[in-house]
């Protein structure tokens, strides 16, 4: 790294201290920046660097709700507002109990470049809870979700900050947190959640958004190399919306996902991936994957070691941060593994990226193939700002146009600076660049 972007690293890591994620995703977007400070040394001028990696804001509050017993339990909500250079804060909501300020502000900080690839107007943000809707009933839910959105009201709104689902946040929560959104405003502003239900302003392929876009994306760099997904054999971590959506379009493309996991074991299912069971296990039942296995003959739970042990052609991580280390890395290229493209934010660790990059394969980080789910979320703010809906043949065409620029944006960025095919630093550099253009012309705020 220059000494420029060395010293703004450093400064992270003594003002946020403990807080490894955020030390993480700040470090990766900085080191790619060393070729773009080089050509343009203004965008370390104006103390840029050291104001993008500080939020604009950063809310905690208490979240005291009543479970089904009468008992009380006190969690800990968060919305960091990151930056609002490119249009209102967007991003997630995770309930998840893993969730503290370090999970969140790399979250956040990831999502500024994420949206500026989008190129749709919108600036970074995200929040959650320690929160864990595992095992909770539907009422005990709906009163977490309204005690947290009873603070959280105060902070967000149509042209301010927009927050959509993540991790333990989808169609139903969304749902509880507008009808309290709703009630304290009294203002039916549709416009302040995203991947709401289609009755109620939701936009169709919101749902399908973020795993279509991650394959998408892979079906974008294979193109490169004059190569495309039919036939190819997938390899899918997680089972909730980015994983069961990623494993829809990698079927409709030609592939055979055959694996998908969640935190108690993954499956193999040679055969081919049956969705439908899937979604009935998962977004029906709200079951576990073993749930899956006993209904599927040849299908096998494997409780030990990872998914990426078992080979296959593209990699898919869509479950969580750091799922896929250095190791897994080496066992996938071992196995044959030519593509990853990360539905999930962050899931390999740095070890894993140097691994893919050193062999050459087509990598796609999280911030350019996990995109789609907040293009989509600003199309649904463009409907509601409408009062009109699109239909299904309609949104997707949008989705894969988006989809295709941000791939060719990020092409393009590392071809300008050097390191043709390099997509983290194409991603990098092109975020970058947009929001430090406007941040420039905002002035020193
Ligand atoms: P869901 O809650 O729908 O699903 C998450 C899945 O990952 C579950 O199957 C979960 O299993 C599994 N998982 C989570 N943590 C772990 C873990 N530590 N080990 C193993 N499995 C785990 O979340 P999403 O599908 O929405 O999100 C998945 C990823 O995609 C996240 O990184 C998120 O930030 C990212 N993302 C999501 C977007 C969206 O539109 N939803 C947009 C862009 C990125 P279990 O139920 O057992 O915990």
């Amino acid at each position: 790294m220059q000494d420029v972007v060395e010293k703004v690293y450093e400064q992270v890591v003594a003002r946020n201290r403990g807080e490894v994620e955020f030390h993480q995703a700040v470090h990766e977007v900085l080191e790619s920046l060393d070729p773009v400070i080089a050509k343009h040394p203004h965008y370390a001028e104006g103390a840029l660097l050291e104001r993008i990696v500080e939020p604009e804001r950063q809310i905690m509050f208490r979240v005291p709700w009543v479970d089904d017993a009468g008992q009380v339990h006190v969690n800990r909500g968060f919305r960091i507002e990151f930056n609002s250079a490119l249009g209102p804060y967007k991003g997630g909501l995770r309930f998840h109990p893993s969730v503290n300020a370090g999970i969140i502000k790399f979250l956040g900080f990831e999502q500024i470049f994420k949206n500026a690839l989008t190129a749709q107007g919108i600036g970074g943000g995200k929040g959650g809870s320690d929160f864990d809707p595992h095992g909770r009933s539907d009422a005990e839910v709906m009163r977490f979700c309204q005690s947290f959105m009873t603070e959280l009201a105060r902070h967000i709104g149509p042209s301010t900050d927009v927050p959509a689902g993540d991790i333990g946040v989808g169609g139903r929560e969304i749902g509880y947190m507008f009808g309290q959104y709703k009630r304290l405003r009294n203002s039916y502003d549709a416009g302040v959640l995203t991947g709401k239900g289609l009755a109620w302003g939701g936009s169709l392929v919101r749902t399908e958004a973020t795993g279509y876009g991650a394959v998408l994306f892979a079906q974008s760099m294979l193109s490169t190399k004059g190569e495309s997904l039919e036939g190819k054999k997938v390899i899918v971590s997680g089972a909730g919306n980015v994983a069961i959506y990623a494993i829809e379009k990698a079927q409709q493309l030609g592939a055979t996902p055959i694996t998908f996991s969640d935190s108690s074991g993954y499956v193999v299912d040679e055969a081919g991936v049956d969705l439908e069971l899937l979604k009935q296990v998962k977004e029906v039942e709200r079951g576990r994957v073993a749930d899956y296995v006993e209904r599927r003959p040849g299908a096998r739970l494997v409780t030990g070691g990872s998914v990426w042990d078992v080979p296959g052609d593209v990699a898919l991580p869509c479950a969580t941060q750091n799922e896929l280390d250095g190791d897994a890395a080496a066992t996938l290229l071992r196995g044959g593994c030519g593509v990853v493209s990360e539905g999930a934010n962050m899931p390999s660790t740095p070890e894993a990226v140097e691994t893919f990059q050193k062999a050459g394969i087509l990598f796609g980080p999280g911030k350019a193939a996990n995109a789609g789910g907040v293009a989509t979320s600003a199309l649904e703010m463009e409907q509601n700002a409408g009062r009109t809906r699109w239909d299904f043949a309609t949104a997707e065409a949008k989705l894969t146009g988006i989809m295709a620029d941000i791939h060719d944006s990020c092409v393009a960025a590392a071809e300008e600076y050097g390191r043709p095919g390099d997509y983290v630093l194409g991603a990098n550099a092109a975020g970058f660049t947009r929001v430090a253009d406007v941040m420039i012309a905002h002035g020193i705020v």
